[in-house]
């Protein structure tokens, strides 16, 4: 199998009513996240994924590239397989199993090597009954697996068995698709952390899973820039009205620029310098807005978010307190937080040193991810 074209189709169309709550399980808020948008970061987190497809409901959104589902599971992947289009291996995955851990798509993959189809797998660990014969003779579960999402699949094969599953049949999973033209499917180890939420507590229980398998960091970011007449002057992504502005090769946002340091130091890698060399004519201008989503892209890819940012803005004027709601706004809208994850503050020097003489303005910034 080549190193290329590993496509990750992740299923969110179905209507999910059994977790509770007025919104499809998949959209449901973990960690501030829509279930289906932790699928999506997780695959986009793994090195070997080169492409992410959602399949959604009809009028729903998602971010990145989407397709819009069927009737039904089976409808919504053959959907998506079809407008793939072309791919070495697919991993399909059901949105309502948001926490994808890296090692399991690793086997997935390792086993396709040898396989048309491989499905992580867990044993059965519950005494299983039938239920209508008052419990009944238990059923011996040492043959017994429970079946879970990704499953992987060589792309052609898996999007010929779809195109040949009878439509008039149900099927319960990809695997059984691929079964159903003769192939045969692997399994792997999958990973309790894989479970799917299904029920009202699942979503607790899921968050407490996810928190525990995070790391706080916290990264400090300092800027400065010099006041010089002539120049507008830019404060968090608000031009605030004032008789100098800030000089420097972007627009000079000294504000976004404290606070994208600190968000690529909780990722350790470099600062606004290493990504956005002055030197290069690109950043001319530049609206420091950019600056700051990408930084936080950089986040995002590797399945990280950020909680809060508090920012302290120090000079002798203007008066930062009428801009202050307006600057949180602004940050907020640029990196997809609530207001009430950013904390803008303000202070003067006593008019000592260049803050102190209005030479120039200073920010510093705190910022909190977890990832
Ligand atoms: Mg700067």
């Amino acid at each position: 199998m080549a190193g290329s074209d590993i496509v990750a189709l992740i299923v969110a169309a179905g209507k999910g009513e059994r977790a509770g709550g007025e919104v499809p399980k998949q959209f449901q808020l973990l960690a501030g996240l829509p279930l289906v948008e932790h699928a999506r970061r997780a695959f986009a987190a793994h090195p070997r994924i080169d492409r992410i497809v959602t399949v959604l409901g009809e009028g729903r959104s998602a971010v990145g590239e989407t397709v819009v589902g069927g009737a039904a599971r089976r409808d919504s992947v053959r959907n998506g397989l079809e407008a793939i289009g072309e791919a070495t291996c697919v991993l399909i995955h059901d949105a309502a199993r948001p926490i994808v851990p890296a090692d399991v798509i690793d086997r997935l993959l390792a086993a396709l090597q040898g396989a048309t189809g491989a499905v992580p797998v867990l044993p059965v660990a519950d005494t299983l009954a039938t239920k209508d014969d008052a419990l009944g003779d238990s059923i011996d579960r040492s043959a017994l697996v429970r079946v879970q999402t990704p499953q992987a699949f060589d792309f052609t094969a898996i999007l010929a068995a779809h195109r040949a599953w009878p439509e008039s049949e149900e099927a319960t999973d990809d695997a059984q698709i691929l079964r159903g033209v003769g192939h045969a499917v692997a399994t792997v180890a999958g990973d309790p952390l894989l479970d799917k939420i299904t029920y009202p507590g699942d979503l607790a229980l899921a968050g407490a899973r996810l928190g525990a398998g995070m790391r706080v960091r916290t990264a400090m970011g300092f800027d400065v820039h010099r006041l010089v007449e002539g120049e507008e002057l830019w404060l968090g992504g608000v031009l605030v009205p004032h008789d100098k502005g800030l000089s420097g090769h972007s627009d000079a946002d000294v504000a976004l620029h404290a606070i994208t340091d600190a968000v690529l130091g909780t990722i350790a890698t470099g600062d606004i310098g290493t990504h956005f060399p002055p030197s290069d004519p690109r950043w001319r201008g530049a609206e420091s807005g950019q600056f700051l989503q990408h930084a936080a892209s950089l986040v995002a890819a590797q399945g990280g978010t950020i909680d809060f940012v508090d920012l302290t803005i120090i000079c002798e004027a203007p008066k930062i307190g009428p801009w202050r709601e307006p600057i949180r706004d602004s940050i907020a809208v640029l990196l997809g937080l609530a207001r009430t994850q950013i904390s803008v503050k303000a202070t003067t020097t006593e008019r000592l040193g260049f803050t102190g003489r209005g030479e120039g303005i200073a920010a510093q910034a705190i910022v909190t991810t977890r990832l």
